[in-house]
């Protein structure tokens, strides 16, 4: 029996651990702060990193991240200012501009570059990394372009916004689907990722399943996350994961807030990572490098 299902367990979720930023470098040095999957092997499963990436100074980004590979999961980038170019070994070319969002399954091999196309300016944004089931780390690559006219936007009643990545966003009576959602683009871990803006004082509330991991990224002001009056600050550029429950509740602070709100099934399977390469076991893991040292990473089986 699920615990989570037992009628005991309060419905609103509440903030149970923070994971703070850490200021880091990827690629050929963008500068970028990765909170989940900052410390090795702790993972937020099914997620297993959020890199935000944010600034006006280009030096910060224009090195880019130069052709490098993937395997055993999925890469998710959502654009909210600046541009970037996707290539991959598949053909595939896709202009990443402000709204926009590239859903990328690795599968048994991706290799690809991300590129700036802007030499001033602001850029910023996130890469989400989401695991594959063991059945599908070997399926072949995807690559999913979803321009920002794509994205449906939801008002809320009390000011603000919420638009819808991936799931759905419910506000009230009305919902809408996200690109990426079942049927029409179904993800095995059943993702939901939505972008809310808060006015000053704005309060989102939204269901999420109850097994589904939940967890908020506030990337400009600050939110108390749990039941009205009662909830805990998730300051800026942190992680909150939120404890069991069925409904989210979170309440901005006097300057409003902006974050992201992530949820999607746990795998609750072995995790073995090397650098880009994410599998079950070491033994996958060898074969990935040496598939990838052979030229055989992205070859059909
Ligand atoms: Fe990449």
């Amino acid at each position: 029996m699920n615990a989570q299902a037992h009628a005991s367990t309060p419905a609103i979720r509440t903030l149970a651990q923070v994971i703070p930023s850490v200021a880091t470098s990827d690629g050929a040095g963008v500068k970028l702060r990765r909170s989940i999957g900052n410390q090795r092997g702790l993972y937020l499963d099914p997620f297993l990193m959020l890199d935000e990436f944010g600034t006006e100074n280009p030096g910060d980004y224009i090195a880019g991240f130069p052709p490098h590979p993937h395997r055993g999961f999925e890469t998710v980038t959502y654009m909210l200012d600046g541009r970037m170019q996707h290539r991959d070994h598949l053909g595939n070319v896709g202009d990443l501009g402000p709204g926009s969002v590239q859903w990328m399954t690795a599968g048994r091999g991706v290799i690809h570059s991300e590129m700036p196309l802007q030499e001033s300016g602001r850029m910023r944004g996130f890469q989400l990394w989401l695991n594959l089931p063991s059945k599908e780390k070997m399926k072949p690559a995807d690559y999913r372009d979803i321009p920002s006219d794509a994205i449906p936007v939801l008002a809320l009643p009390g000011g603000g916004q919420v638009k819808a990545i991936a799931g759905s966003a419910v506000v009230g009576d009305v919902s809408v689907n996200g690109p990426i959602n079942a049927p029409t683009a179904p993800v095995s871990t059943d993702p939901l990722y939505l972008d809310i803006e808060l006015p000053p004082q704005g309060r989102f509330e939204h269901p999420v399943a109850a097994g589904h991991t939940v967890f908020a990224y506030v990337y400009e002001g600050s939110v108390a996350v749990g039941p009205d009056g009662a909830g805990k600050t998730l300051p800026t550029q942190a992680a909150g994961v939120l404890a069991a429950g069925d409904r989210v509740v979170v309440n901005a602070g006097a300057n409003g807030a902006r974050l992201i709100l992530l949820a999607a099934r746990p795998l609750r399977e072995p995790i073995v990572q090397y650098g880009p390469f994410v599998m079950n076991t070491r033994e996958e893991i060898e074969q990935a490098l040496s598939d990838y040292q052979s030229g055989k990473l992205t070859q059909a089986a």
